[in-house]
């Protein structure tokens, strides 16, 4: 049996289905949960679905988690995690009391948990997926306007309306059939694309900012002293100022230093070549081989995430 079908056998064993999603939610995240909600809402009006997750007011035009869930309602649940690599960065510690666990994500599966898993790190982005597992069980299956829309808005996120490579023939074929059940597609790009105007100011600084070596490897640290002018609201996200530095010709893979509440400094990769996310495991992160993250707990530490970059880029133009 195809897993997608398997994942649907599963799904009908229980009357309790809560799906997770990863912490710092990005439009994939919240999009590919969301969207499976309404999918298992509508197709199993009798069972209780339920989403979870910390409430980030930025994403509320995508929709909401829900606030009410009780341990208990984990005893007998199928738990869904979606998007989420690593068992550490599972929103909502309660995922693993449930009585048994899916895995769906397009991440390298460095951490294989869960008792079903579906993982695909060729796939855009878990929403696609998502798509093709109510394609695939589409006899039985209920697609709303609504789960086509937080689809569409995550397929857009994840691969920068299109842009990044990992977007195949598939994943415009899937927009396509998501775009056909009538949403405006406009809005939801317009909401992605759409930044505050602190955010705007932010970028600014950004690019003035931008550390480029010869290499073409770039960086920036973003401390909390350097981020106060702005007064960022509580909707802005740094993350909307990461991919900037890729629109510069000369820079072939950046990293931002963004300091945390604890203050360590978050470390947010990006690449238009070379893979970066052996760096990101190098300092106890990882992801994507183009995107990924680590934590840097001291200026020696960035210093030397820096000097990795530059060398890793060096040697990926010397090739
Ligand atoms: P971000 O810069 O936070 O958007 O992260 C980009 C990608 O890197 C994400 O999709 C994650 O898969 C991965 N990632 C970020 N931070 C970490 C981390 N601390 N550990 C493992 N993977 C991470």
């Amino acid at each position: 049996m195809a897993i997608e079908n398997a994942i649907l056998e599963e799904i009908k064993h229980y009357q309790t289905i809560i799906i997770h999603r990863h912490q710092h939610p990005d439009p994939d995240a919240v999009g590919a949960q969301l969207g499976l909600r309404e999918i298992l809402r509508a197709s199993f009006p009798d069972k209780t679905i339920l989403a979870v997750g910390k409430h980030y007011a930025g994403f509320d035009w995508l929709g909401q988690a829900d606030t009410d869930v009780t341990d208990d309602q984990y005893e007998n649940a199928l738990v869904i995690v979606v998007d989420t690599a690593n068992q550490p960065r599972v929103d909502d510690d309660r995922w693993h009391t449930g009585k048994a666990v899916v895995k769906i994500d397009h991440h390298p599966n460095d951490d294989a948990f869960g008792d079903l898993q579906w993982v695909l790190d060729q796939a855009s982005s878990t929403s696609e997926m998502l798509y093709d597992f109510y394609a695939a069980n589409a006899n039985e299956l209920t697609l709303p306007q609504e789960a086509a829309r937080l689809f569409y808005a995550g397929i857009v996120g994840d691969t920068g309306r299109f842009m990044y490579p990992a977007t195949s023939a598939h994943t415009m074929a899937v927009a396509g059939q998501l775009m056909a059940t009538g949403f405006s597609a406009s809005d939801v790009n317009q909401a992605e694309d759409e930044v505050s105007p602190a955010m705007a100011r932010l970028s600014a600084y950004v690019y003035q900012n931008l550390n480029i070596l010869p290499s073409g490897a770039a960086y920036l640290k973003l401390s909390d002293a350097d981020l106060e002018p702005f007064e960022l609201g509580e909707t802005d996200s740094t993350s909307a100022v990461v991919p900037l530095p890729g629109k510069i010709t000369t820079v072939v893979a950046w990293a931002f230093f963004v300091e945390a509440k604890d203050h360590t400094y978050r470390i947010r990769l990006r690449s238009k070549g070379p893979s970066i996310n052996g760096l990101a495991k190098n300092h106890g992160g990882g992801g994507h081989a183009l995107a990924s993250g680590a934590t840097a707990h001291d200026q020696a530490e960035i210093d030397q995430v820096i000097h990795e970059l530059d060398a890793l880029v060096a040697q990926d133009k010397g090739e």
